[in-house]
């Protein structure tokens, strides 16, 4: 087991069964989250007993890195291998107001969204919340400072693997943890909606971001085929019991696919569908995607969608795209890695 997979309460707990101190967990944790060691000898104020105790039952390391690649913007792409051997993708992009690293939660994933590399992979397996955890720290590492935002948006479906990304949540959170704070961190679901309903009602101030992605089911359930359980109507009351509970704005994700979802009465549709909702959208030019077949969206159109919806009284940004010259879209290096391993 990691010992990223223990919370502060669990760790404590473990080193209590085993007749040791509370304080060593504060100890344990300042090693593991604020000096971020790599190996358990580096914890010099920890007794030999104890350390023995956590190299026979814990690992420390997590993901073995296989490639990074770095593109002009500052956009670092990692591809890891996980103890089996199965492959994963991290993100870190740099922004004016910090870094923010985005994170995979499962290998694969079997929400199967038309347009996607990740969902060409069926899932294989849910990563553990060290797991998770595991990927911050090793971007931090790679960039040798503080990661400040973190965005669940990489390959997966966190919502798919609800337990593990609560405690990923917990332990990021958590003040003796990586201490990054819950409005520094989006989780985005393509709209598993009784999954929506439990974490508004965990009341966090975590941000949600919904992929959208279409105005109407039609469109919709031919991008995601999820739309069939979760119709567009659902997702939208879903959100909407969301923004009541816990008072904060909701991000509405929608990929610009050229001639698909990206005319301008579309953004008119999709106007109607959202009024009155204390929500922004975020336009995302979509990254091509070989087998997937779709184009993305002409700037032109992108901006007329941009424009009407603004005209609209929607709030609105239009991506400006990061990492595009290495791939960045979700799932796209790992299976160009795929690939090039059959
Ligand atoms: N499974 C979750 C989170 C991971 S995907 C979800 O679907 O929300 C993160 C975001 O990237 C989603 O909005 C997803 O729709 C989008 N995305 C996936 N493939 C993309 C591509 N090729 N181009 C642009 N955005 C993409
Ligand atoms: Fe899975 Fe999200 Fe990709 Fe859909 S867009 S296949 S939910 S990772």
């Amino acid at each position: 087991m990691l010992i990223y997979d223990l919370t502060y309460v669990e760790l404590i707990k473990y080193l209590e069964e085993k007749g040791f101190k509370k304080y060593r967990a504060d100890q344990i944790w300042h090693w593991l989250y604020k000096q971020k060691v790599s190996d358990f000898d580096q914890m010099v104020n920890i007794p030999k007993d104890i350390l023995n105790l956590l190299k026979e039952n814990f690992s420390l390391n997590a993901l073995e890195l296989v490639v990074d690649t770095k593109s002009s913007d500052g956009t670092i792409k990692a591809l890891f291998a996980l103890h089996d051997g199965h492959l994963i993708e991290t993100v870190l992009m740099q922004h004016y107001y910090g870094k923010s690293v985005c994170v995979t939660t499962q290998v694969g994933c079997n929400i199967g969204c038309s347009f996607c590399a990740s969902g060409q992979l069926k899932k294989k397996r849910d990563l553990t919340s060290g797991e998770i955890i595991a990927q911050v720290i090793a971007m931090s590492r790679l960039l040798n400072d503080r990661v400040s935002h973190i965005v669940v948006m990489g390959i997966g479906e966190p919502f798919d693997n609800y337990k593990n990304l609560l405690k990923f949540l917990n332990v990021i959170n958590d003040p003796k943890g990586l201490e990054i704070g819950a409005r520094h961190i989006t989780v985005s679901t393509s709209g598993l909606v009784p999954k929506i309903r439990d974490f508004a009602d965990l009341n966090t101030q975590v941000n949600l971001a919904i992929s959208l992605h279409a105005p109407n089911n039609e469109i919709r359930s031919e991008l995601m085929k999820i739309n069939k359980s979760f119709p567009i109507e659902k997702v939208i009351e879903a959100v909407r019991y969301y923004i009541e509970k816990t008072n904060r704005r909701v991000t509405i994700e929608y990929i610009l696919i050229d001639g698909l979802n990206d005319k301008v009465e579309h953004a008119v549709e999709l106007s109607n569908l959202l009024r009155g909702l204390n929500l922004y959208v975020n336009l995302i030019p979509y990254n091509e995607v070989k087998e997937a077949g779709y184009r993305r969206s002409t700037k032109a159109n992108q901006l007329a969608f941009y424009d009407t919806l603004k005209k609209r009284g929607i709030n609105s940004t239009l991506r400006k795209e990061q990492g595009h010259d290495i791939d960045a879209a979700c799932g796209q290096l790992r299976s160009q890695h795929l690939e090039k391993e059959i």
